[in-house]
């Protein structure tokens, strides 16, 4: 039997990314634009080359490769509005044997034509990729409706039969990211009590309901998303650098709702969960709170294993459980060679890598106890 030696290093459970977007791998860092405006000028014209099968297969494998260069093994992921762009992440993952779930976008309002679809055929489409994809092997299906901007109430009403119809897959949104954002929702759905409830009506409020940011909640919005079994994506590098808000981690908790750490690359700014959780540690200092290491490395694991309904089979290592993980290298660089050098305590040594690390600090990721 070959034995590989990791002396020295630090064994964690693979990084698990609650929300990102692969079609926009290639406008992370886009400059100046806030969420409605960054979608019109960046993202938006980025998915619009995913219309090309080739090309959406070329990024899916790119994509795939950075996660697990930042020991992330998996993920919940937004495709773009065409059904082969699924293909392509199913493709592409399946491949290297991760466990990770996505879907197509459903958007049939207020977007370019080029991206748009219709309450039939987005039906339609992810019923057939629900079909073609959830429960094959480590692969899980999610329906994506982009947000609620962005949907019909006909497409809600849709994507709200089908998420009826196949209880064990994913519903995965976008959720009170932004304060222009959550006006428009108010003026389109004036019956509507929040943005929340506006995803309540039409049953996409559930168990395995993934909802990023969740910014701008109120109580009842919490108190009601924990009784219905929904979860948050905690996104702090897209949060910060759209300016977009703060996530209010400590009254997520309180009100009893799982969350885990998203990327939420392209409006992030790294694959990273250690730089996530760097970002995530300054986002609750400025609402004078900390983040201890031992809880950013359970928000990017375990706790984000639970937010996905997966924590029986990833997010630790419990015996039974799959054996996925990263191999965490101190001196990946100089400043964290020498910094976690000076530290005394585990917990302190972590807590700089959080803060320094990146993928340099990453030796080796491991998917199903295999190298990869
Ligand atoms: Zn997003």
């Amino acid at each position: 039997m070959e034995v590989t030696d990791y002396r020295d290093k630090l064994i964690v459970p693979g990084f698990i990314d609650c929300h990102v977007h692969f079609p926009q791998l290639d406008i992370i860092g886009s400059f100046g634009a806030q969420l409605l405006d960054w979608l019109n000028q960046y993202a938006y014209p980025a998915e619009m080359r995913f219309a090309d099968p080739d090309y959406a297969r070329e990024v899916a494998v790119a994509f795939i490769d950075e996660l697990l260069r930042n020991g992330t093994t998996t993920a919940l992921v937004f495709g773009t509005v065409h059904a082969h762009s699924a293909d392509a992440i199913f493709e592409a993952a399946e491949a290297k044997g991760l466990r990770l779930i996505a879907g197509k976008v459903l958007m049939d309002s207020n977007c370019p034509d080029e991206l748009r679809d219709d309450p039939e055929t987005a039906y339609a489409d992810s019923k057939a990729l629900i079909e073609r994809w959830h429960g094959k092997g480590r692969l899980g299906y999610a329906i994506t409706p982009r947000f609620a901007l962005t949907s019909s109430e006909a497409q809600l009403e849709a994507a709200g039969r089908l998420a009826a119809e196949y209880p064990e897959v994913w519903v995965h949104t976008h959720l009170a990211e932004n304060h222009e954002e959550i006006e428009d929702v108010a003026r389109q759905f004036p019956d509507s009590r929040s943005y929340l409830d506006v995803y309540d009506r039409y049953g996409l409020l559930r168990e395995r309901s993934v909802f990023a940011h969740c910014l701008h909640m109120d109580d009842t919005d919490r108190g009601l998303m924990a009784g219905k079994g929904g979860a948050a994506a905690f996104c702090p590098t897209s949060n910060l650098f759209l300016g977009s808000g703060l996530f209010r981690l400590p009254a997520m908790r309180a009100a009893g709702i799982r969350c885990g750490l998203g990327t939420d690359v392209g409006g992030g700014t790294s694959l990273s969960l250690l730089r996530t959780a760097n970002e995530a540690y300054k986002v609750l200092h400025l609402q004078e709170h900390a983040l201890p290491a031992m809880q950013a490395l359970y928000l990017a694991t375990l706790g984000a294993a639970e937010a996905l309904h997966l924590d029986r089979e990833i997010g630790n290592f419990a015996p039974g459980k799959e054996a996925d993980f990263a191999v965490l290298d101190f001196a990946g660089s100089n400043i964290t060679a020498r910094r976690t050098a000076a530290a005394d305590s585990i917990e302190e040594k972590l807590f700089a890598l959080m803060t320094l690390g990146d993928d340099r600090n990453i030796a080796a990721t491991y998917v199903l106890g295999r190298r990869v």
